[in-house]
């Protein structure tokens, strides 16, 4: 990704108790920040390595 497209991607999101989301089918942020799960899991498991860090409960 080239620094001019930061803010330009679409975000699909099904986490429909986050404030963010919309219709159960995207983001409304122009960006979120996805974090890890724990330092140091290294599990390669999706659900222990990667989470929506922006996530709000609505
Ligand atoms: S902030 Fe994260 S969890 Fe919430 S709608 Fe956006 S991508 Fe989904």
């Amino acid at each position: 990704m080239t620094k001019n497209q930061v803010g330009c991607q679409t975000i699909g999101c099904r986490v429909v108790s986050c404030r963010h989301n919309e219709n159960g089918s995207y983001c409304a942020l122009t960006r979120i920040d996805v974090e890890p799960c724990c330092n140091g899991c290294h599990s390669g498991n999706p659900e222990d390595e990667s989470l929506c860090g922006s996530y709000s409960q609505r």
